[in-house]
Formats: C-alpha cells, structure tokens, sequence
C-alpha cells in the first residue's frame, strides 16, 4: 500500500481532511463566500438542492474563486504577466472533472456559467454610458456541449431552471436555427425569424457547426466566446466527435477562453484524449511543446 506524506502526518479531530481545496459544503454559503446572486441562490434553493455532491463541493470553488478570479486572471488589465498568461490560457484547461455518472456534474458547471456572466454583465453595463441607459447585448459568451440532443436540451433545461431571473438566457441551439453572422444589426431571416439572443448555447457540436454557418472563425455569435464546458468529454473527444469539437474550439480566438472538460468515469481515457488535444492545439498554434 502507497502512504503519501499527507497521510503520515496526524490528522487533527476536528478538521475532517478534505481533498480540496475550500471545498463547498452547503449550497447556503455560495452567496457570502462568492457573492452569487440573490437570484441565482434562490434558484438553487428553489430546486431543492442543499447539500452539494462530492464533485461540486470541489469543483464550485475552484470555478467561482473570488469574484475578480471567477473572471479569470487574466480578464483584467494587460501587464506583461497577465498578457503571458493570457498567451499561455489559449492552450490550456481551466478544469477536468472526472466523476460518475449522476453526481451532479450539470449543476457543476452550470451555477459558475451563471454566475461568471451576471458578472460580466455587470461590468458590461458599467461601461454603457448611464446617462444613455442603453443596453447591449453583445452576443452569447459561452457554449456547452453535449454529444447528444437529449442531453444538450436537459442541460438546456436544468440551465434555465438555475438562470431565472438572473438575465442569463440559455438558448438550446437546434439544426437549422440562424445564429448572428456579423456584427451589423441584426436582421430577421427570409422567414421572418429574429435572430437568437443568447448568452449560453447548449447544443451537440454538429447542430451548432450547422447553426453558424460555413466559417465558424468568422461567425460573430462565437466572437464573444469567453468560456465552453464540454459535458461528456470523453465522448466530444472520441473519433465520432472530435473533429467537430476541436472545429469549433479552434474557432473561438478570445485570449482569455476558459475550457473545462466534464467526463464519466467508465471507461474514461479523458486524461490522455485531453492531452493530445492540446498538444495538437498547441502545435496548430504554432507554440512549442509543453513541459
Ligand atoms: P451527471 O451529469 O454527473 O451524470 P447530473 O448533473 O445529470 O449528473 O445530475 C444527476 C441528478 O442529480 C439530477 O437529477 C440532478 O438534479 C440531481 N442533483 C445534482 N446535484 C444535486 C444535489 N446537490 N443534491 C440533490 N440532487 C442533485
Ligand atoms: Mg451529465
């Protein structure tokens, strides 16, 4: 049997160890620990969730941080430290989450979604000039996948449930549906139909390549992509799908994305996948090997 240090050292009685760090132990503590808001933590409560699953009392404060981390480190200001890693962020994961099926991994990454772009909105708004009062959307900031309809709609589902009244809508984007080409005012299609406003698309990576059309790089609706969650990881990254997860990776060029990968563990080779994939993303960006 292999005794790490940790081990080894006494434990006291009162301090259960925990093998993360700051780990959330009660959904009650997310609003005076991150400073969700008001809205988001009555959902929550709502839906009767109060007691955090073991892979989202470890993932939520590693995600949430502080409320300036939450943002990421490099979301504000460019000093040559922060452009460094900002450089270093478009080749890197924020977070792999290996955990079994039904442990709550949606809740995981969807509460710090939320959250995140409340956040952001804020900021955004801030900005607006008041006296104007005029308020902008400036096009989804984040996608999640799903290698399947039924589980892009529930994620889709489970999202709006948590994204009440918070001003975060969650678009389930479907074959066929018009996402916003460019940055000109948007216009309504031949059909008359408007097109979508969202902050969050959930979708299968085939149905979003569909929706933004033949050069995703030059799709407006993922010029503003700042985060993606790839729920099921391990399937989005397997020879069925990878082309079309790592197409519209490579489209999104904010130098502060953030990606988290989500996996089951059966079966699950997630860890070596993740890591050919950013080599190979580091090789197409023309950046020498990692370490
Ligand atoms: P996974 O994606 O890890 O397979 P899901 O996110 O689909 O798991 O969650 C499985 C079920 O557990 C869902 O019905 C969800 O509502 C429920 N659930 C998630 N987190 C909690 C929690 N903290 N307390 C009670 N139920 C939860
Ligand atoms: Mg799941």
């Amino acid at each position: 049997k292999k005794k790490s240090k940790k081990e080894e050292k006494p434990r006291s009685a009162k301090s259960k160890p925990s093998l993360y760090p700051n780990p959330v132990t009660s959904f009650g503590t997310l609003r005076s620990r991150y400073g969700i808001s008001r809205a988001l933590a009555e959902n929550i409560h709502n839906q009767g969730y109060t007691v955090p699953t073991e892979v989202q009392l470890g993932s939520l404060p590693l995600l949430l941080g502080s409320p300036t981390d939450a943002l990421g480190p490099h979301a504000l200001g460019q000093n040559g430290a922060e452009k460094e890693a900002s450089q270093n962020s478009v080749t890197s994961l924020d977070l792999l989450t290996v955990a079994p099926t039904g442990s709550g991994k949606t809740l995981a990454f969807m509460i710090p979604l939320i959250h995140v772009l409340q956040q952001l909105r804020r900021q955004e708004n801030q900005d607006v000039d008041v006296a104007s009062k005029k308020r902008t959307h400036s096009g989804p900031k984040a996608i999640v996948l799903a290698p399947t309809k039924e589980l892009a709609s529930q994620i889709a589902n489970e999202g709006r449930k948590l994204a009440l009244n918070t001003g975060i809508k969650i678009t389930y984007v479907k074959k066929g549906m018009h996402l916003q080409q460019s940055d000109e005012p948007q216009e309504e299609d031949e059909n008359g139909v408007p097109p979508v406003k969202a902050d969050i698309l959930v979708s299968t990576p085939l149905s979003l390549l569909h929706a933004v059309g033949d050069e995703p790089k030059d799709c407006a609706a993922l010029a503003h992509i700042r985060f993606m969650v790839l729920d099921e990881a391990d399937v989005l990254l397997d020879p069925l799908f990878r082309t079309q997860t790592l197409t519209l990776w490579n489209s999104l060029t904010s130098p502060s994305l953030r990606v988290s990968l989500w996996s089951a563990t059966m079966g699950s080779n997630i860890e070596q996948l993740a890591k050919e994939t950013l080599a190979t993303r580091r090789s197409a960006l023309s950046l020498p090997p990692s370490p």
